[in-house]
Parts: C-alpha cells; sequence; structure tokens
C-alpha cells in the first residue's frame, strides 16, 4: 500500500517541527486572541447546569393578516433579542441558555414562516431561528412575566416587501460571539504525554441537528458514536482522546479543526450520520477524506451540506483557516494528506468486516472540518438516516458497539504500522 510506510518517521519529525513553526507563525493572530479569550473569560468561566436553565415548555405560532407571531412559554421572563438575516432568509432570536422541551408535535410554520427550530448555540445563549418564505421584518420581541412567575415570549412577524427587508437586514447587529463557538476548553495536550491523542468530532450540535428523520437527530446519533468510541479507546490505555463536544452544544466548523490542532492530534475523526429525502434505498458507511476536487458529485454535494452547519446555526461569516505558506507547510499537508488517506483505507477494511458499507465506501470532497493542514483527518457518515434499515441499525447499541470496535481497530493498525516504520528507521541507522 503506497509509500506510507517509509515516510511514517520522517512524517512524525515534520508534524512537530511545522507545529512549532506554525505557531510561531500565529503569533500575532495569537496575541488579538488572548485579548478576546481574557475579555471573555468570565463569560465562559462556569456555564450553568443544564438542569438550572429555564424551560421552555410550550409554543404557539399563528397568522393573521400579513402578521404571523410565534409564542413561547418559559419556567421564568428571559431577555431575548431578535434580528433578521438574508439568504437565507430567517429571523434569529437570541436568548440565554435555555432547555427546549417543546412538544414534538407542536405546529412549525405559518403563513411566510416555513418552519423554526431551536437549541444552544454557546454555553450561555441559545437561538430560535425562524425560517422565512417571503421577507418579514420584526414587528414585536416581548418577554413578560405571567402569572405563576412564567415567561412568555413573543416574536412578531410582518410580511414586508424585498427591499424594507433586505435594508432591516443590513442593519447592525450584535457582534458575533467569538467564544460562541468555543468548544467547552478541554485540557492542552501535557508535556509529558507519551499516549497518542485522537480527536473525536461528533457533528452538528446544538441549535445545529443535522439531518432530521421523524424525531430523531443526526447530532444525537453522532454524539452516542462519539462517546461510546471513546470509551472503548481510553479502556485500551494507549490512547488520549478529546471530544469536541460531549453534550448537545453547538461548535463551529473552525473550531473543531482548531481543537485538534490545539491538542495536537495525531488523528481526527469526524462523525456524521447523512440523509437523503429521494433516495431512501441507498445505505452504508462511507469514508471520506479532503480533497479540492470532489471525486464525484453525491460526495460534493454531501460536503456542501456539511459545510453549511455554521450557516444553519446563524453564524454569518466563515472562513478556512488560514493557511500558512512555506515549504514545511506544503510538506506537512502533503504528509497530512497521505497519512489521512493510509488511516481512511484502514477504516474501510475494518468497518467493511463488520458493518454494511456504501457501494463506494472510500471518498472524497472538500471537507472544511478536514482542512487542518497538521492533523491527518477524515469524516465517517455511518449511514443514511433516511434508509428506514440504516436509521434503525444508527439507534441499535449492539450495531454501534459493533462500528466502535471496527474503528478502534483501525486506529490500532494505523499506529502499530507507525511503530514499526519507526523501527525500521532506527534499525537502519545503526
Ligand atoms: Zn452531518
Amino acid at each position: 500500500m503506497v509509500t506510507a510506510d517509509g515516510t511514517f518517521a520522517l512524517f512524525s519529525r515534520i508534524r512537530r517541527a511545522s507545529a512549532g513553526f506554525l505557531r510561531a507563525g500565529a503569533g500575532a493572530v495569537a496575541a488579538c486572541a488572548l485579548v478576546t479569550a481574557f475579555g471573555l473569560a468570565s463569560l465562559r468561566a462556569e456555564p450553568k447546569p443544564q438542569s438550572e436553565y429555564p424551560v421552555a415548555t410550550d409554543a404557539r405560532i399563528e397568522q393573521s393578516g400579513d402578521v404571523v407571531r410565534l409564542t413561547m412559554m418559559l419556567s421564568s421572563k428571559v431577555e431575548a433579542n431578535a434580528w433578521v438575516q438574508s439568504s437565507p432568509d430567517r429571523v434569529i432570536v437570541e436568548l440565554p441558555s435555555t432547555n427546549f422541551q417543546i412538544q414534538p408535535n407542536a405546529k412549525r410554520s405559518a403563513g411566510f414562516v416555513s418552519g423554526y427550530r431551536y437549541g444552544l448555540f454557546t454555553a450561555d445563549k441559545a437561538r430560535i431561528i425562524i425560517d422565512l418564505s417571503q421577507p418579514a421584518v420584526i414587528a414585536r420581541t416581548e418577554t413578560r412575566l405571567v402569572r405563576g412567575g412564567f415567561g412568555e415570549l413573543t416574536i412578531e412577524l410582518r410580511k414586508v416587501g424585498r427591499p424594507e427587508f433586505l435594508a432591516e437586514a443590513g442593519k447592525a447587529r450584535p457582534p458575533e460571539p467569538a467564544a460562541a463557538a468555543m468548544p467547552v476548553p478541554a485540557p492542552t495536550k501535557p508535556a509529558a504525554e507519551t499516549r497518542r491523542t485522537i480527536m473525536i468530532d461528533p457533528g452538528h450540535g446544538g441549535i445545529d441537528p443535522g439531518a432530521m428523520v421523524a424525531t430523531i437527530a443526526e447530532k444525537s446519533v453522532v454524539l452516542a458514536f462519539g462517546k461510546a468510541l471513546k470509551e472503548q479507546l481510553e479502556a485500551s490505555g494507549r490512547y488520549r482522546v478529546v471530544l469536541t463536544r460531549d453534550d448537545d452544544r453547538f461548535v463551529s466548523l473552525a473550531d473543531r479543526v482548531q481543537a485538534g490542532r490545539d491538542e495536537q492530534a495525531d488523528l481526527f475523526i469526524s462523525i456524521h450520520a447523512d440523509s437523503l429525502v429521494q433516495a431512501q434505498d441507498v445505505r452504508g458507511a462511507t469514508v471520506y477524506t479532503r480533497s479540492e476536487r470532489a471525486t464525484d458529485a453525491e460526495a460534493a454535494k454531501l460536503a456542501a451540506k456539511e459545510n453549511e452547519a455554521d450557516s444553519a446555526a446563524g453564524l454569518e461569516t466563515s472562513e478556512e483557516v488560514q493557511d500558512v505558506a512555506g515549504i514545511l507547510m506544503d510538506l506537512a499537508r502533503r504528509e497530512t494528506r497521505t497519512f489521512s488517506g493510509v488511516f481512511a483505507r484502514n477504516l474501510v477494511d475494518k468497518l467493511g468486516g463488520s458493518i454494511k458499507m456504501h457501494k463506494i465506501p472510500l471518498r472524497s470532497a472538500r471537507f472544511w472540518v478536514l482542512s487542518a493542514p497538521d492533523v491527518p483527518s477524515v469524516l465517517i457518515e455511518l449511514g443514511y438516516m433516511s434508509s428506514p434499515k440504516d436509521a434503525e441499525l444508527l439507534n441499535s447499541p449492539e450495531w454501534r458497539g459493533k462500528a466502535v470496535t471496527a474503528v478502534s481497530a483501525a486506529i490500532e493498525d494505523y499506529f502499530a504500522r507507525e511503530r514499526a516504520s519507526v523501527g525500521q528507521a532506527a534499525e537502519i541507522r545503526r
């Protein structure tokens, strides 16, 4: 299999060297980030436990004439802030962290509102995102205390012409919180750490549910998988495992990539479970690596969809990790690509031996979350939630156990190969 073995040892050295180089290059940026981080430290210090969040229990949406009104009942009065965004056209309502317990069969559309969703956006903020099929502006945002100490949140929207909507969308709004997207601060890799670091990235989360089929959300399926994989890897004692999220929260794509780099991860594994509306018979798992040009149209479409995760949460500005130019960097990136490929093939081998794979199980496309130049990264689509058979399996602990064991075996193989090549190199030098 390729020239992987021979270059493994070299790769390790390049990665270490280039990691230092990259950090030095990013000094100015880091200094700025530090100022911001200090400013935000108090905000992020102690996220409240979820049990202390206000609970939203009841939602109603109704239309009368040109107006659509969304009303939500909460266990206490909360402050809300709302604004409109264009392309895609929608209304973002921001409130403190909220535990949404809305009846699942609640009506979700009325008039020009084609739907709405909600969830945690950061450790201390929640969002309701209202999708508009026609332009509208916010006529009223109100939270009032009602009998029994409950809070009632009302968002009233009024249909307007496109120019008025665009003028409203162009107005200044609260700056995107840089902390928003920050994952729970995890301990960075200790200097004396000898175990391999595996970064597991359960896709989506919080306000971004990912694919939805009936009441099952991709974000929950992949979180359960990520946690099970972490448990199994840690049990071996050979790995230090870090999750980009370990609860139902939103993490931006840039922060997922950054988390892998900050932890100096040896492997980054993003977990997803897609859905194809028009093809319920498409089944099986697929392993993806990053490439500028997609291997096929389906892969390109999937990457585009996954790359929209930030936009689903109402984050407007998304930029890929800034590339640092340089020979060392180019070398690192090329090697990273090679090793992502080696690991991806390992995964297809091991997964193929125990679960159903897609008919083209190894593909690549321009996935943003796989863009770290110095961390070998792959994305696993566990299966298709749109396939009734896959959906059943994805929720079965037995299936999950089999798939987790296969991924662990692929990781094991990958590092065994590396150990062997390092041994060989030592042998030659003697
Ligand atoms: Zn996904």
